[in-house]
């Protein structure tokens, strides 16, 4: 694999992929428990008052809200306000399967993330855990 050295990756909190244009984030059920907790109320009520759901026909999947500019519901002055309970998908970019699919894919997503090429190496055993990771199935809300 063309990360079997590893790759360099360091988020220079430049904030581009939690805000700039549109875009979803989807939950597992994982991460909706954790967010509900970390707020400390229940799982449909968190659902209700961050999130949208996104029509895929006979089901929809749970994304977070957005603010009109395309910000992450969760975005503030500091950074993610939600950082311990980020959601999986947060957890692991860059290292998503579309992105590691060739050098080619990762080196594109450096032109919109300046994190890619810089500071520690991320070790191939590393990225292969955040790909297995990333494989946990999106929460789906099955129409009735
Ligand atoms: S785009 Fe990259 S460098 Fe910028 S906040 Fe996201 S992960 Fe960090
Ligand atoms: S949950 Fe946090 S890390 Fe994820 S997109 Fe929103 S602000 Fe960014």
């Amino acid at each position: 694999m063309f990360y079997d050295k590893g790759l360099k990756f360091e988020c220079q909190m430049c904030r581009y992929c939690c805000s700039s244009e549109p875009g979803y984030v989807y939950l597992t059920k994982d991460d909706i428990e954790k967010a509900s907790k970390h707020f400390g109320i229940d799982f449909d009520s968190f659902i209700k008052t961050y999130c949208r759901l996104v029509d895929f026909g006979p089901y929809f999947l749970v994304s977070l809200q957005e603010t009109p500019d395309y910000d992450c519901i969760f975005l503030s002055s500091k950074g993610c306000a939600i950082y311990d309970a980020r959601p999986l998908q947060c957890r692991t970019y860059p290292f998503w399967k579309n992105v590691m699919e060739s050098e080619e894919s990762w080196k594109r997503e450096g032109e919109s993330c300046p994190g890619i090429g810089k500071g520690r190496i991320v070790s191939k055993r590393e990225i292969e855990k955040r790909l297995k990771d990333n494989e946990m199935p999106p929460y789906m809300i099955i129409k009735k």
